[in-house]
């Protein structure tokens, strides 16, 4: 296939077409990986490895980004559009060759090259590592917002850490999760380019001094304890077939100086060495938590660190912009992905009132009219607070901002609730209630215009019940914009069998960048034909996974099987443990009841827990045991297995999601803010069978409730009960079926006798059940049923995936940036005409 003709690469803006270097033909495409092999690599194609294929490969597709990303960032300083920070402590962008390869629209053309040199192109996608630097969908949704971003052509910086171990990759042993270290730098990575020439220095600790400069000025100097050098990791991040390419920007920390030569010239060459490796540590690892917080100086300091890195960016662009600082808001718009950026507040603060010596009033509103906040998690344990003493030993100058901040909303806040003196405790910043805390989504509020949920639901228990307080002060700040995910990685990548068909159906590829499209697939929703290849298409992807399946676990299951598929990180209020009571009860009925017309099914589970969190990992032992002894049952034969499929990852996901049938979406309501494994699984025609919860209750609504299989309480039936006494116990007695499968998991019959393994939680279940597992069963286990006899109907389900698919325009990123990008950033696409570059 050409995908070069003139009007195509004249789209690529500027670009010039006598530029051969980085032309796309096979000629040049040869000419360039042969060049990168042996001059970048130093190798022949004879004594090449694969890494260094994979290198040559990757530098190649590289060169053709980085002409475009020049382009793009002259474009941006010369129009001067306000340009959006997307700060974030993770982004789990997956493997980079094959995306960069499909927005480039050279896939065709390298694979072609490649072969003729007897290289298969797909197999280095395949086997490419991912970098790791997210835990999952808060990581993952800002990388399909880098994603969106592009290619909408919003100019767009993403900036958070460059950590050198990603997420552990994680094997299963005996059952049990192992953690690995992710090394994740090992061979080189391609794809960023470090820029020591922008570095910046990093105060941390110490104290402040008050003083009176020259000419009168009250004026506050921080003497650090110590300092750090972060320096920019940039990542291109092209838009798909646009010329548009933006920055992921990544900081590391170094030591300031190669070594403390004052310690060095006392003799003390190992405490020298031992303070430059202390200052390394800040972005060794990735805190492996999701959605639970630990109150450690590291991750403070590593907060602080990229946050403070990427505010003295925008400066250091401001500045070459020829800009003054009081522009600052005009230039950026700075959205905190969750808390974690969020004393990036009082950090702005600190340079503009110290160092840019703007005054306090106008600093402020500079401050409030750059960031917005999106909050991600209702969950307690996730919500950052840090001890008020901790806090002031890493930032002691942004105590101080807080708590000036704090003193000014606490005054208005006293206006504005006069006489309500509980109202004003309950809205400071600094929680008193105890041990003091600094609250981090309080200062995320008071500092921003705009805080969203990133659901309905989600965004109305926020103002409801997370945070009435500032909402009954700001109610025009609270927003709501429901998460999305990008159709190019989510189908185009990932399911290249589901985009053929829809490309061909709806006579174009605009879907791909205007995912709404897919709607068109409706009205073929009834022709025969038409679905026979959609379950060509599903059963090819099945193939895949169950290849993947036997080759990781060496497990083989029947790809005729209802595929059910449950991937996410492992939590207890995402109940993984409710699908393992489904399962034993499926599992019981067959041994009691000889329920042969049962419909084969393969569970699949997989997803990483916590290293901390004991009780995930008990989960995951659970999954495993059960699995165990179902699958060498010779007695279930075909009817019931078990997998799971160990470290969940993007690249895992790229071929789960499009191999799934019967997608596993069942948090207690009120709890999961939105999912975005739910919009996965729903795009690549998946059928939900889930809570109304997050944005499960938005996917019903879109694909119809008779094409949803929901159960259980709602968020608000949930809390009723909590609130009226919620017994367990009592649903334990009453219930055979529920009792037998608790019976049977703690009577030691899955971890060979061991009536203990699995009594931490079958005892929390039938105690306090915070997640309310057994309130929820019946309803559940009743709906699994329905979905037997649907799946019976191999056509009618084809149907219902296919309406599922089509009806799920509303869950691409790129709606949620245009809103993003509408309502809060007020910032608009900037796309290239093509004249003068
Ligand atoms: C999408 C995704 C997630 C988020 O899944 P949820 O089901 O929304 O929790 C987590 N991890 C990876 C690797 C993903 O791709």
């Amino acid at each position: 296939m050409n995908t070069l003709e003139p009007g195509h690469l004249r789209g690529q803006g500027g670009v010039a077409e006598d530029d051969v270097r980085t032309a796309c033909e096979p000629e040049a495409l040869k000419r360039a990986f042969l060049d990168h092999l042996l001059y970048t690599q130093g190798k022949t194609l004879e004594i090449a490895s694969h890494n260094d294929i994979y290198l040559a490969v990757a530098y190649t597709v590289r060169d053709r980004l980085l002409r475009r990303w020049s382009h793009t960032s002259s474009r941006h300083k010369r129009h001067g559009t306000r340009t959006v920070a997307y700060l974030s402590a993770e982004f789990l962008i997956g493997p980079s060759l094959g995306n960069n390869l499909l927005n480039l629209d050279i896939t065709d053309a390298l694979r072609e090259t490649l072969a003729r040199l007897g290289i298969d192109l797909d197999e280095l996608v395949r086997r490419e590592v991912e970098p790791g630097l997210g835990n999952g969908g808060l990581g993952r949704l800002a990388a399909c917002f880098m994603d969106s971003l592009a290619t909408g052509e919003i100019p767009a910086i993403g900036y958070g850490i460059y950590y050198e171990y990603g997420i552990f990759f994680q094997t299963v042993v005996d059952g049990w999760q192992v953690e690995n270290t992710d090394k994740w730098l090992r061979f080189g990575n391609p794809w960023a380019i470090h820029h020591p020439e922008w570095g910046v220095e990093v105060k941390l600790g110490g104290y402040t001094e008050h003083y009176t400069d020259d000419v009168g000025r009250f004026r506050v100097r921080w003497v650090p304890e110590k300092t750090v050098w972060g320096t920019p990791f940039d990542t291109p991040v092209a838009g798909y077939k646009v010329s548009t390419v933006n920055t992921l920007r990544l900081w590391r920390a170094e030591a300031t100086e190669e070594f403390d030569f004052s310690v060095f010239n006392r003799g003390d060459y190992l405490g020298a060495v031992n303070k430059k490796v202390t200052s390394e540590n800040l972005t060794k690892v990735l805190y492996p938590n999701d959605e639970s917080h630990q109150g450690k100086e590291l991750r403070l300091e590593q907060q602080y660190f990229f946050v403070a890195c990427a505010l003295r960016d925008m400066l250091r662009i401001l500045e070459h912009r020829g800009l003054p600082v009081t522009e600052f808001p005009r230039a950026f718009a700075v959205q905190l992905n969750d808390t974690h950026p969020a004393i990036g507040v009082a950090e702005l603060m600190r340079l503009l009132i110290d160092e840019y010596l703007v005054p306090w009033e106008q600093a402020w509103e500079a401050t409030r009219a750059t960031f917005a906040y999106t909050n991600h998690t209702l969950l307690p344990e996730a919500l950052e607070r840090w001890p008020l003493e901790l806090f002031k030993s890493v930032l002691p100058r942004h105590l101080e901002i807080i708590y000036e901040i704090n003193r000014r909303f606490l005054n208005e806040a006293r206006i504005r609730f006069f006489g309500d003196e509980s109202r004003v405790f309950r809205l400071s910043l600094i929680d008193e209630s105890g041990e003091r805390y600094v609250r981090m989504a309080h200062l995320a509020c008071v500092g921003s215009h705009a805080i969203n949920g990133v659901a309905e639901l989600h965004s109305t228990l926020i103002k409801e019940q997370l945070l009435p307080d500032f909402y009954a002060m700001w109610p025009e700040k609270f927003d709501s914009v429901t998460n999305g995910v990008t159709p190019r990685r989510w189908v185009v990548l990932s399911n290249p069998g589901l985009a053929a068909l829809a490309t061909e159906a709806l006579g174009d590829e605009h879907w791909i960048r205007d995912w709404p499209r897919i709607a068109g697939l409706e009205k073929h929703a009834d022709d025969a034909a038409f679905i026979e290849r959609w379950q060509r298409v599903k059963h090819t992807n099945k193939r895949s996974l169950a290849a993947l399946i036997r080759d990781e676990t060496g497990v083989v299951v029947n790809p005729d099987s209802l595929f059910d598929v449950l991937v996410k990180r492992i939590h207890e209020y995402k109940r993984q443990h409710l699908a393992v009571l489904h399962i034993v009860t499926r599992y019981h009925r067959l041994k009691t009841q000889r329920a042969t017309d049962m419909v084969p099914r393969t569970f699949i589970f997989g997803g990483k827990a916590a290293p901390g969190y004991v009780r995930a990992k008990l989960m995951i032992k659970l999954i495993t045991a059960v699995a165990d002894v179902v699958n060498s049952d010779p007695e279930v034969r075909d009817l019931l297995k078990v997998v799971f499929l160990p470290n969940f990852s993007v690249s895992k996901g790229q071929c789960i999601y499009p191999a799934a049938e019967l997608s596993e979406q069942i948090s207690l309501a009120g709890k999961e803010a939105s999912g975005t494994g739910n919009m996965k699984f729903a795009m690549n025609g998946a059928l939900t069978i889930g809570t109304m919860d997050g944005a499960n209750i938005e996917i019903c609504q879109e694909v119809g409730a008779e094409n949803f299989f929901a159960f259980g309480m709602s968020a608000d039936e949930a809390q009723r009960l909590l609130r009226s006494g919620y017994y367990p116990r009592d649903l334990y007695r009453d219930d055979a079926e529920l009792r037998a499968a608790i019976d049977l998991i703690r009577g030691g019959f899955f971890s060979r006798g061991d009536a203990g393994l699995f009594e931490p939680l079958t005892n929390d279940l039938l105690n306090e059940d915070r997640y309310m597992l057994l309130a929820d069963y019946a309803s559940y286990v009743e709906c699994q049923d329905r979905v037997d006899a649907a799946y019976r109907d191999a056509r009618q389900w084809s149907r219902m995936a296919v309406l599922n698919c089509a009806r799920s325009g509303r869950f691409s990123s790129d709606r949620s940036i245009a809103e993003y990008a509408r309502r809060m950033w007020h910032t608009s696409a900037l796309p290239d005409t093509g004249h003068g570059g």
